[in-house]
């Protein structure tokens, strides 16, 4: 297939274009650099099967040549105030992102006869009332909170995917995905993962938010992305949560990682979030593995270790 990447100079986007490529797919490559990294990307110069287009996808997109499918990843993804990559600060590109970078997406699968896939969220299901979270549920999101240019963007993704796939008939997929870690992920974006680890490996305190009772669930990358190639080699059109069901509190997340990277910084309770931080999540992946065959492989330990390299590199501890 020749597939369009939309946010492929971000952390999943550069990590899809690498599996896509080693399937033997050409890709097509499209980022702004609002929250991505060229640098994600760099080791696919002179690849002959990728090429790249630097556009705002909230603005039509043209690919010359036929495209077979477009996956929909550009949007910011942190939910940090504090960061400047983080979509508190990038409230109108963030809700174009997902609402006319959507539609433009959409229409250009459709006119290529093109699948389609959207990278949707957890998010989708805000502060959840049900757990864990199965596609079934639809979700506590307060539209005029601060999450909503997120969420709500997302949702409205969603809809409009499924109005181009009902009304249209494109084929269409939606993944929702759960927190993901891994290397390429932004140490400044202000997640859990980049903060906690840089934290970490600088032998410092780890910030945790509030009494580090709320939870998540984590999933390492190369799990992740293997369930969203698999979906999108699938013919199923309704919703599928991808993520790891394996739930922890953001403090056992903590003392995990200073336990596996021997940090002696301890841990340092600071105010919660101001945003309505979701206080728990879970995937319920019963669907992923009925349908598509997948359940991740890799524990946070594994991943960890498989993370940290890229980490020290970064902070020039290499
Ligand atoms: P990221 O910030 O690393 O990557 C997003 C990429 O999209 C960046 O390269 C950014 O420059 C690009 N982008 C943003 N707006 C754009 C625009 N208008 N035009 C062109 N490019 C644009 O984030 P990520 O973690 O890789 O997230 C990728 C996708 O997956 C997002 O849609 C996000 O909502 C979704 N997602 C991620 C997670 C996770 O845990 N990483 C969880 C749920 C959903
Ligand atoms: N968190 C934390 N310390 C940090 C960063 C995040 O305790 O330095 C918590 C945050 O409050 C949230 C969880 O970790 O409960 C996951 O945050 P993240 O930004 O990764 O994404 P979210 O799951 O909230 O979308």
């Amino acid at each position: 297939m020749r597939i369009l990447i939309t946010g492929a100079a971000g952390f999943l986007g550069s990590h899809l274009c690498d599996k896509l490529l080693a399937d033997g797919h050409e890709v097509i490559g499209m980022d702004n650099f609002i929250t991505g990294n060229a640098q994600n990307l760099a080791h696919l110069a002179g690849n002959e099967k990728f090429s790249f287009y630097r556009h705002d996808v909230s603005n039509y997109i043209f690919v010359s040549g036929k495209v077979d499918a477009v996956m929909h990843f550009a949007s910011p993804a942190s939910p940090n105030p504090q960061s400047a990559a983080g979509y508190f600060n990038l409230p109108i590109q963030t809700m174009k992102a997902g609402a006319l970078g959507t539609h433009n997406c959409l229409g250009l699968a459709r006119a290529n006869n093109a699948r389609f896939i959207l990278a949707s969220t957890s998010e989708i299901y805000g502060d959840p009332e049900v757990h864990p979270q199965a596609e079934t549920y639809t979700g506590n999101v307060d539209p005029v909170g601060l999450r909503a240019v997120y969420d709500e963007a997302k949702r409205f993704a969603e809809s409009l995917t499924m109005a181009y796939h009902r009304y249209h008939k494109v084929d269409t997929r939606i993944v929702r995905i759960f927190n993901t870690y891994g290397p390429r992920m932004d140490l400044e974006d202000g997640r859990a993962l980049p903060n906690l680890l840089k934290q970490a490996l600088l032998g410092q305190p780890l910030t945790v938010y509030g009494d580090g009772g709320q939870t998540r669930s984590f999933c390492y990358v190369d799990d992740l992305v293997d369930g969203i190639v698999k979906l999108l080699y699938s013919d199923e059109h309704m919703p599928v949560n991808i993520g790891n069901p394996v739930e922890m509190s953001i403090l056992q997340f903590a003392e995990s990682i200073n336990k596996i990277t021997a940090n002696k910084g301890g841990i340092t309770y600071v105010d919660a979030r101001s945003s309505r931080d979701p206080q728990r999540r879970r995937p319920d992946i019963t669907r992923a593995k009925e349908i598509i065959k997948w359940e991740p492989a890799v524990n946070l330990e594994e991943g960890l270790r498989r993370t940290i390299p890229y980490f020290k590199e970064k902070l020039g501890l290499a």
